[in-house]
């Protein structure tokens, strides 16, 4: 048996979590008085929520032969996820360099802990404003690049699909 949606050691990775930034997911979860552990396993199959969204942060190439100085991107895919007691964790998908195509794993801003704070709110019922920033991307999501889309959890590149589903389908 082979474990399903977890990452083949031969391969680059194409996500990562980021447990390091738990502290301020903490944080803007106890303002509203929840606790929640980060839950170190990447696993998909016993989450109780998930969810698929954007966040924003910036990419390098380490690609020493490209001339690419990076990218900041307005949608990274990520996906919540939450489980029994209390635990939640967050798959952040990788970009690939436009210049290159090398695999480049991003810095997050400070959008990860508010969507992921957000989301997490959210399932447990706490009531909240709609998040301020939008993210708005200028143009078409670039699907090519975006580790997300191939593995089918991006939000953009999921919802254009819909709507040229719709199109069709209402004609
Ligand atoms: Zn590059
Ligand atoms: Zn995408």
């Amino acid at each position: 048996m082979t474990k399903r949606q977890t990452q083949r050691r031969t391969q680059r990775p194409k996500w990562s979590m980021f447990p390091l930034i738990h502290d301020n997911v903490s944080r803007l979860l106890n303002a509203d008085g929840l606790q929640f552990t980060f839950h170190d396993l990447d696993d998909d199959v016993s989450c109780i929520q998930t969810y698929d969204t954007s966040i924003m942060g910036r990419f390098s190439c380490h690609n020493q032969r490209c001339r690419s100085d990076g990218w900041t991107s307005m949608k990274i895919a990520i996906t919540i996820r939450m489980y029994e007691g209390k635990q939640y964790n967050a798959r952040v998908y990788y970009q690939r360099c436009k210049a290159c195509n090398l695999l480049s794993k991003p810095i997050l801003d400070e959008s990860y802990a508010e969507r992921v704070a957000y989301r997490l709110k959210k399932w447990c019922g706490v009531e909240l404003e709609p998040p301020e920033f939008s993210g708005k991307s200028k143009g078409p999501h670039e699907k090519e690049f975006c580790e997300g889309c191939k593995a089918g959890h991006c939000s953009e590149g999921g919802r254009m699909e819909e709507l040229e589903g719709y199109e069709v389908s209402t004609r």
